[in-house]
């Protein structure tokens, strides 16, 4: 079980165990790591839904951010369920960056072998990764529940880090108050899926390919993230956006930062919007001020 999008499905399931990613709901009165100041919500609610799931074999949490950090370190205290931390390097424009994920991606496969897991045939692999290829959802519509774009609302995009599933309530908010999502760049959207495999190189080294295209996926922790930027000039007009929300959750310090950056970037009106994860988003305020941004773009 594992929830950050550096985590590649494909390597999991080569071993022959089933990869699940947990986008928390967060489950009701799920507490194996309690409310502590500064902790982010996210991380805390995907820890205690992991912990909380029936027939978890194992649990990955990356390097991505801090927060997951201090959530690895206070769940391997607090449950039997064995975890692992993958380190994803921030930077990776270095030689040494790419390959050290890739050293990695083959110390997360040790630790799935003495989870039961098998190593992996090179074939077994590219063949797990061609019929990825083959189902790729850039290709499908609604990726990730996304609502379909069409109608005439105000064209919103949402941007920013993971999105539990009650947080998703959001998109319903957005199309209430007369917008509709044509962009969800969000950690639990389009943004964070790979790009499709390349079929030669895949067959040459898949492991290879694997880490190089899981590698390259924007985000806001990369150093420096300009990937993200490149990724956003092009996906923001494509969908024809008019407007930006940013939501973030409170001590997500990376999100936070980049408010005023990417306000200044886009040139389009923005929206900020941060949660402690209660449930806020469903809230008379916050849907006011959905309703007065998107009123502001029509
Ligand atoms: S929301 Fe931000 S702080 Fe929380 S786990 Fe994600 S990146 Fe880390």
């Amino acid at each position: 079980m594992y929830t950050c999008p550096y985590v590649p499905a494909q390597w999991i399931a080569a071993h022959g165990l089933q990869p699940h990613r947990l986008i928390p709901a967060p489950i009701e009165g799920a507490s194996t790591i309690p409310r502590i100041e500064g902790l982010c919500p996210y991380a805390r609610a995907f820890a205690n839904d992991a912990a909380a799931g029936v027939e978890v074999t194992g649990i990955v949490l990356t390097t991505a951010c801090d927060q997951m950090r201090r959530v690895f370190d206070l769940l391997v205290h607090r449950i039997e369920t064995p975890a692992f931390l993958l380190n994803v390097p921030s930077t990776w424009q270095t030689v040494a960056a790419p390959r050290l994920y890739l050293d990695e991606l083959k110390r997360l496969g040790r630790f799935l072998v003495r989870l039961g897991g098998r190593e992996p045939s090179k074939e077994e692999l590219a063949r797990i990764m061609l019929d990825a290829t083959a189902s790729h959802p850039r290709d499908e519509d609604g990726v990730h529940g996304i609502p379909c774009g069409c109608g005439s609302g105000a064209p919103v995009a949402v941007v920013g880090g993971p999105l539990m599933q009650r947080d998703r309530v959001l998109f319903d908010i957005v199309h209430e108050c007369g917008g509709r999502i044509v962009l969800d760049a969000t950690e639990t959207g389009q943004r964070s899926l790979p790009a499709p495999f390349d079929r030669r190189r895949l067959t040459d080294d898949p492991l290879l390919e694997l880490a190089q295209v899981y590698f390259q996926i924007p985000d806001v922790s990369r150093r420096p993230n300009g990937e993200l930027y490149r990724w956003l000039a092009a996906e923001l007009p494509r969908a024809g956006a008019r407007g930006v929300i940013l939501h973030h959750y409170v001590w997500c310090d990376k999100w936070h930062a980049e408010f005023e950056r990417l306000k200044e970037w886009a040139h389009l009106p923005m929206l900020r919007l941060d949660s402690e994860g209660r449930g806020e988003m469903d809230s008379p305020r916050v849907r006011n001020r959905i309703h007065a941004f998107v009123e502001t773009l029509r």
